[in-house]
């Protein structure tokens, strides 16, 4: 059937019409992402460079590499007291709480190191610890025979000022308050405690973003101190190092926000009451919109989604820095085969790592060598003063994931910023003095790749929520 010139005109009219207004709503609706585009600050590279990088190549990687024992269980202590106020509120909700392990429920490998297990002596001889000093034992021995042996012991003494020394050496460069040789500390599994949704809002969880944005964050000279959190515009009159710092502090604020509202109880079943964490999990897109949109932000949420990808290329950074000494890890729970996985997926990961182009560029930082000490030990000041202040988290499920993923930060940092990783070229494997100079303990690995793992979870969550949308 043949359709006159002036019906046809008629619906290539309606059709254009219709294209505006479905032009027009997708505008209107997609203002979280539009300026969500473009050339990520402090950095070279585009928004959508690293969209493709990770939810191609990092994220299926992290996903299944963070299911292996190794990075599964995470030592902290959940009940360090808040040293800067009384605690005001607890979170009571089901969804705060935190199960940690049961003495049988964690690796062998890693269990020398708890409390509950000093009966089980078969455990502690394969602990970590006793490993690596089995292996320093048998070497004495065969010496022993030998004429030139040189008896190197040291008195008890000795041994614990050199003890004191080293731990301080290394806190030198830890940009974090270390919990897991702490009393208190209990393994915790993580894939048993997700981080999600649980609720936790109000004053107690206002004061400590306050807190930490007002008085452990670089501030432009003549911001307000009413109000504690800080204009996008004003940054600038920041330099580089102190934008640095408060952009991974923002990202990370971002990052918690987004898996907030990426696994958020969209329905309660049976109508149990809040107190049961059965329920519908999943994306809400509302929640999302109201968080980061320009119009309930003053305009921020987009700037706050770009610091997100700010603090991702700092931490894929750190990875890349910290291969070599990554690579020779050797992931050890005390299961040959399962760590022998471990280690082959890491550098597998490693590989994809270091074949990005566009990598943060740390040695831009701290240059000014006047102001550069000063400034780098008020870096270190603030940060570890926020990691203080996740024991005042008054959530469980939310303090477990903030200092996992303020200590990963701060690993970061240390692997940045110590220097002593500077000039170790990206291919060789480290030797044992390099080894010595720098060390991560087993927490910090755990934090640190975990914690890059949220942040790809978040890049390809902003993702999922883009394509809800469209
Ligand atoms: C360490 C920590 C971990 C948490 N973990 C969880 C969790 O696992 N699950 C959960 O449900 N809740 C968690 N919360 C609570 C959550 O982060 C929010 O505080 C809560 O949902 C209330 O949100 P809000 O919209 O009032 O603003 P908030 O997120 O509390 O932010 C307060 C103010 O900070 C500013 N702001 C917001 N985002 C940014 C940003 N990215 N950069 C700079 N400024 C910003 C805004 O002015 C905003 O009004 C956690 C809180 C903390 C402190």
């Amino acid at each position: 059937m043949m359709l006159s010139q002036s019906v046809l005109n008629a619906l290539v009219s309606v059709f254009v019409f219709n294209q505006c207004l479905a032009y027009f709503s997708v505008e209107k609706h997609d203002d979280c992402f539009c300026q969500l585009s473009g050339k990520i600050d402090e950095c070279t590279c585009n928004i959508d460079t690293v969209d493709h990088f990770n939810n191609v190549k990092v994220y299926p990687r992290l996903k299944s590499l963070l299911l292996k024992d190794f990075f599964r269980f995470y030592k902290v202590n959940l009940k360090r007291p808040c040293p800067f106020w009384s605690d005001d509120s607890k979170c009571a909700m089901r969804y705060c709480h935190v199960e940690p392990c049961l003495a049988h429920e964690i690796p062998e490998g890693l269990k020398g190191a708890t409390k509950d297990n000093n009966s089980q002596k078969t455990h502690l001889q394969t602990s970590p610890a006793d490993k690596y000093a089995r292996d320093q034992n048998e070497g004495c021995t065969s010496q022993h025979n030998t004429l030139d042996y040189l008896n190197k012991t040291l008195s008890e003494k000795a041994q614990k000022d050199i003890q004191l020394w080293n731990a301080h050496d290394d806190a030198q460069d830890n940009f974090c308050e270390i919990d897991e040789n702490d009393e208190e500390a209990e393994y915790v599994d993580l894939l048993l405690n997700p981080e999600r949704f649980t609720g936790y809002a109000g004053a107690s969880a206002h004061r400590i973003w306050k807190t930490i944005y007002l008085e452990n964050c670089f501030r432009p000279k003549r911001s307000f101190n009413f109000n504690p959190y800080i204009q996008s515009a004003k940054l600038n009159e920041l330099c580089l190092e102190e934008r640095v710092f408060y952009r991974a502090i923002s990202g990370l604020h971002a990052s918690i926000n987004t898996h907030l509202c990426s696994n958020y109880l969209l329905s309660e079943s049976n109508g149990l009451s809040l107190a049961n964490p059965k329920g519908k999990w999943g994306p809400n897109l509302e929640e999302f919109q109201k968080r980061f949109s320009p119009d309930t932000t003053n305009g921020e949420g987009p700037n706050w989604l770009r610091n997100l990808y700010f603090v991702y290329l700092l931490e894929l950074r750190a990875l890349a820095k910290a291969a070599p000494y990554l690579e020779s890890e050797e992931y050890y729970t005390g299961n040959d085969p399962n760590d022998w996985d471990t280690q082959m997926a890491m550098k597998d990961l490693l590989n994809v790592i270091k074949s990005f182009s566009d990598h943060f560029d740390e040695s831009t930082m701290f240059r000014n060598t006047e102001q550069a000490e000063k400034l780098k030990y008020e870096f270190k000041q603030h940060f570890r003063n926020i990691t203080k202040i996740m024991d005042c988290v008054g959530c469980d499920k939310c303090r477990l994931w903030g200092k996992l993923q303020i200590q990963g930060l701060g690993t970061a940092l240390k692997i940045l910023f110590s220097g002593k990783l500077d000039n170790v070229a990206n291919n060789i494997k480290l030797d044992s003095h390099n080894k010595k100079e720098f060390q991560l303990s087993r927490n910090e690995i755990v934090s640190l790749v975990n914690a890059f793992g949220r942040l790809s979870n978040s890049v390809y969550k902003i993702d999922d929520f883009r394509q809800i949308l469209r």
